[in-house]
């Protein structure tokens, strides 16, 4: 893709890995959870125990809410930065918050452990360079009207001063579609596997703004091949100050996270099957299995899958990336 020196794939294939205070994202299946907005030290601590328990690897919760009415809720600043900096401290659970001001993001940092840029945001080029000099690990969102160049090439603002810790999250776009709150584009995933060494992961709770489709999604998007999930999870949807459709209840949440494990499990099992030739050959030929490639063409090379499970295996031939490729050349 043009003009990207940084957040273009790589000739070898291989992939970032974010660490995180130890959650190895790009790595391992990562899913962050937690409430829309941070509304009190009770909501935000006791839904962060709720989903640790449950098996999330980092907690979200907007201190900073870029509301669509200035009458809205706006989130509680400094006061939510405490309150997520206590729920840290009960769980352990590394923070991700959104910064939306240049002149917040020293100050912001010190509390989050992942910096959240939102859709509304993505193309503020001030607060990216800002965000790239900070150094932090940034979760870029993408905006709700951009195209996948686009949305690379603001990875490539933040990757070119000097930040290399960047994870992608597709959350919807606008389309004519009214249905869902937004159009949820999962071919998002295999798009940036193919274009770009940088994690990707899917906001389904966003992106659909329906609760009953954010198991789906989320099941749609692990099989895809997605690197971790965010997801709204709050203690009690219904009295929740913003997002109150979208948001999973902490039971609702440990359901979703149970049958994303078992399907992450049966799909590693599946690829053991295909690579070790006991599958019945017609359904090997069916899937078009050859060697050690996994499940995603341009996995070959990588261990497939398990390069998710930091395995090292390796096998089959790498694919020449002009075979795969097939944007278009982008007008400046
Ligand atoms: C959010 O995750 O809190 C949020 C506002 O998302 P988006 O920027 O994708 O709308
Ligand atoms: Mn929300």
């Amino acid at each position: 893709m043009k003009n990207l020196k940084l957040a273009a794939g790589r000739a070898d294939f291989s992939r970032s890995v974010i660490d995180v205070s130890g959650v190895k994202i790009g790595g391992e299946f990562v899913v962050i959870a937690g409430p829309c907005s941070v509304e009190s030290e009770e909501q935000t601590v006791r839904t962060a125990i709720a989903v640790k328990k449950a098996g999330a690897k980092m907690l979200r919760g907007g201190a900073f809410k870029p509301r669509t009415s200035p009458y809205a809720f706006q989130g509680l600043g400094l006061k939510g930065l405490k309150i997520l900096d206590k729920a840290r401290k009960e769980t352990g659970l590394p923070i991700v918050t959104e910064v939306v001001d240049t002149r917040d993001v020293s100050w912001v940092g010190e509390y989050a452990d992942v910096l959240q840029i939102g859709a509304r945001n993505m193309q503020n080029f001030s607060l990216l360079r800002e965000v790239g000099k900070s150094g932090k690990p940034i979760l870029l969102k993408r905006g709700m009207y951009s195209t996948l160049e686009e949305w690379l090439n603001c990875a490539e603002y933040i990757l070119a001063e000097g930040n290399p810790n960047v994870l992608l999250c597709e959350r919807g776009i606008r389309t004519f579609e009214t249905y869902t709150r937004n159009t949820l584009d999962l071919s998002m995933i295999p798009a940036v596997r193919k274009e770009s060494h940088l994690p990707i992961f899917i906001d389904p709770s966003h992106g659909t703004g329906i609760l009953s489709m954010i198991e789906p999604m989320s099941l749609a998007a692990l099989v895809a091949g997605v690197d971790g999930l965010e997801i709204e999870v709050h203690i009690d949807p219904s009295c929740a100050l913003s997002d109150k459709d979208q948001q999973l209840s902490p039971a609702q949440f440990e359901r979703l996270m149970k049958k994303l494990e078992a399907t992450r499990l049966f799909m590693l099992e599946l690829d053991d099957k295909i690579d070790s030739g006991e599958m019945a050959p017609t359904e090997a030929k069916d899937r078009g299995a050859g060697g050690r490639q996994g499940s995603f063409p341009e996995d070959a090379g990588r261990g497939g899958r398990k390069d998710r499970m930091v395995d090292d295996s390796s096998g089959g031939a790498a694919p020449d990336r002009s075979e795969i490729g097939h944007f278009k050349d982008s007008v400046d």
